[in-house]
């Protein structure tokens, strides 16, 4: 019997899937249930609080028989967080649902019959892997100064200075801002009133390099007594630039468009592979470098280049895939949509001496198809990381025309990827490899990178999985060519 279920029945059932945000799945005389962390394989009490006709939204109220794959969430707030959807689940069964997970997306929107999936790439230790961090702070019940995260979807701050995904050091820099606060009488900003000075603590950390980066964000102009500020800080180990930024509009967007320059410099550098970059407190940088750089060692691998090709990176950022790959080609072209972006990719290419590289700022799917039609550029290989909703149909289309060898596809949501590589198979491209990269443990998010190749190009070579025999073929070619 389907529907007989009400708001707040409680109901036993065993959780047999996951859902792609990472919550439990399961069945009671076939009606589903989605219940918010559990975890397959366990069987849990749980109440209806929403119900559909043929499925339901239930709260979970007691596991009654724990999963194999349950661990202990080492955060004590990992819950009432929410944002590491994934920390109750074994790290081993986290790879296994993000691998299924891009696995099944491929199939099912990608309309793939097999997916080439190589295994997927996880962390040795998978916490304190961000390099940044972003602090609320506000007062408790008690009017005591703290900092945390805000609890769910509200904005209610939770008092927790030693979040597990980020350094160890974000506690230290924590209890300083607030000792400076509480002794200098600043007051925390008050979103309901418009009032108060301090709204946020950034912080970044330079896991290469070993510097240390902190941006205070305040609904003024400047912070009283500054010096005993910047003092205090500077006794941490690496500390190299302290900033404020400032941001007076009552909005939720953490960050407003001004730095201003406190002690150090305005930047931090640290590198990915050998490649150097300069960080801003604005700037886009990804948050999991070590991971990244496995990420664009894999993009590198797909890209196949010998040092004879063009090569287009769209969706280019501050240019870090730019420059990894132009290590390796001939010439790179990269396309972003944010200016001041584009203004970091060229200050980057120049720290790292790198001249075969240029960079255009504008929409990659307004920019390659007017280089294409009036200039008639050309690519080798065309690499695109796009945000979540991935790319644009005018872009695929382009990129058809312009007929690459390779297209490798970097995504941060498979559901995207899986449209978007169906366009391409329809139109000459397949797809080669898969390869799921974990950048983001304890939380649902799952980064791919995959490579379609053109069926029509005359020097298409059949990858076989073991690139050793690969490169052999490309040393032989190479050979016989000269
Ligand atoms: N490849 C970079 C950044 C990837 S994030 C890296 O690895 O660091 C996706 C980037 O796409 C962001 O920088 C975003 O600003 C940019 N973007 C979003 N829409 C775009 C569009 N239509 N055209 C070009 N760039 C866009």
């Amino acid at each position: 019997m389907s529907g007989s279920y009400a708001k707040n029945d409680l109901v036993t059932l065993k959780i047999t899937d996951m859902g792609n945000d990472g919550e439990g799945i399961g069945k009671v005389d076939g009606y589903t249930l989605f219940v918010k962390d559990a975890v397959i394989g366990d069987t849990v009490l749980a109440k209806v609080m929403k119900a559909k006709k043929n499925y339901g939204y239930a709260r979970l109220m007691e596991v009654v028989e724990k999963s194999p794959y349950r661990v202990e969430p080492p955060c004590p707030y990992a819950r009432q967080c929410g944002g590491c959807q994934l920390q109750a689940m074994s790290y081993e069964e986290q790879l296994r649902f993000k691998t299924n997970k891009v696995k099944n997306h491929l199939m099912r929107i990608g309309g793939l019959e097999e997916v080439p999936m190589e295994p997927i790439i996880g962390l040795e230790y998978p916490y304190r892997y961000r390099n940044k961090a972003q602090f609320p702070v506000g007062r408790n019940k008690e009017g005591k100064i703290i900092t945390g995260f805000y609890a769910g979807h509200t904005h209610s701050i939770i008092e927790n200075r030693n979040c597990l995904l980020g350094v160890e050091l974000n506690e230290q820099i924590l209890d300083k801002v607030i000792a400076y606060m509480e002794e200098n009488h600043v007051e925390p900003y008050d979103e309901k009133t418009g009032k108060g000075l301090v709204r946020h603590v950034l912080t970044r950390y330079g896991f290469d390099s070993g510097e240390v980066m902190v941006c205070l964000i305040i609904n003024g102009n400047k912070i009283p007594n500054a010096d005993s500020f910047t003092e205090s800080l500077r006794q941490i180990p690496g500390m190299t630039s302290i900033t404020l930024n400032i941001n007076k509009e009552r909005t939720n967007v953490i960050l407003g468009d001004q730095i201003k320059l406190l002690w150090g410099q305005t930047y931090i550098t640290d590198s990915i592979g050998t490649i150097k970059y300069q960080i801003s407190p604005l700037s886009f940088y990804q948050v999991n470098p070590a991971q990244t750089r496995r990420m664009y060692e894999k993009a590198l691998e797909y890209a196949q280049l010998t040092g004879e090709e063009t090569v287009w990176d769209l969706y280019c950022g501050i240019g870090t895939i730019s420059l990894f790959l132009a290590q390796k080609a001939k010439q790179v072209y990269g396309v972003e949509i944010i200016p001041q972006a584009i203004e970091d990719a060229r200050r980057n290419a120049a720290l790292n001496h790198l001249k075969n590289v240029e960079f255009f700022v504008g929409k990659a799917e307004e920019v390659l198809p007017e280089k294409y039609e009036k200039e008639g550029v050309y690519a080798d290989v065309i690499v695109v990381d796009p945000p979540r909703k991935g790319c644009d149909e005018t872009l695929l289309d382009t990129i058809v025309k312009m007929s690459p060898k390779r297209v490798v596809y970097v995504s941060c949501d498979s559901s995207t990827l899986a449209r978007d590589v169906k366009y391409l198979g329809e139109h000459g491209y397949q797809v080669e490899r898969v390869c799921p990269i974990d950048n983001f443990s304890q939380t649902v998010h799952v980064e791919t990178v995959c490579l379609l190749s053109n069926r029509k190009a005359d020097s298409y070579i059949k990858l076989s999985l073991d690139m050793d025999e690969y490169y052999d073929i490309i040393e032989k070619e190479q050979a016989e060519k000269k």
